[in-house]
């Protein structure tokens, strides 16, 4: 949030009035505020790494302090595409899909060695790599990783919401961007 000296236009005996009862900040910072803590993900688990998903929800990790704790097992109300394990050339089609699928804003983590680089499969049937089918915002290594490097992914993914552009959509579906 953004501190009332830091508004311009903002006069000392305005700040000294607001001081006690407003909290001014940028449209922009507010909504990504909002955003980064309201990541509703969409878990494409397909292998072992499956597991340390799972694991993200128990008590010593507790993803929900990130407020990134309920899937969504339909991509149109996901934002966060999580996909989770080795994925197939003859999956590539599907996942892509799944993409297309989710609304903008949208955001993608190759969670773990797998998803991000084909792990240690060297063969024609696994991708190498789920970035060259969809853009990925964020890559966790480890097989499998460990919840705490998938956390500090996600904290990396927080910031990288934060930083961005915000896009609205008004009411005549036109992308307004708020900068
Ligand atoms: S990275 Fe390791 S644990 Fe994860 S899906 Fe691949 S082989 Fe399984």
């Amino acid at each position: 949030m953004a501190n009332i000296k830091q508004i311009s236009g903002v006069g000392k005996g305005d700040e000294a009035m607001l001081a006690d009862t407003a909290i001014l900040t940028r449209l922009d910072k507010a909504v990504g505020w909002a955003r980064k803590f309201s990541i509703f993900p969409y878990p494409f688990a397909t292998a072992c790494c499956a597991m340390e998903y799972m694991v993200l929800s128990t008590t010593p990790y507790d993803i929900d302090r990130f407020g990134a704790l309920l899937p969504r097992f339909t991509p149109r109300q996901a934002d966060l595409l999580m996909v989770v394990g080795t994925v197939t050339v003859r999956q590539g089609p599907i996942l892509r899909r799944v993409y297309d699928q989710m609304a903008e804003p949208k955001w993608v983590m190759a969670f773990g060695a797998c998803a991000s680089t084909g792990g240690f499969y060297d063969n024609y049937s696994t991708l190498p790599g789920i970035d060259r089918i969809i853009p990925v915002d964020v890559y966790v290594p480890g097989c499998p990783p460990r919840p705490e490097g998938v956390l500090d992914g996600l904290m990396a993914l927080q910031r990288k919401i934060q930083s961005q552009k915000q896009k609205l959509i008004d009411r005549r579906d036109e992308t307004v961007v708020v900068s």
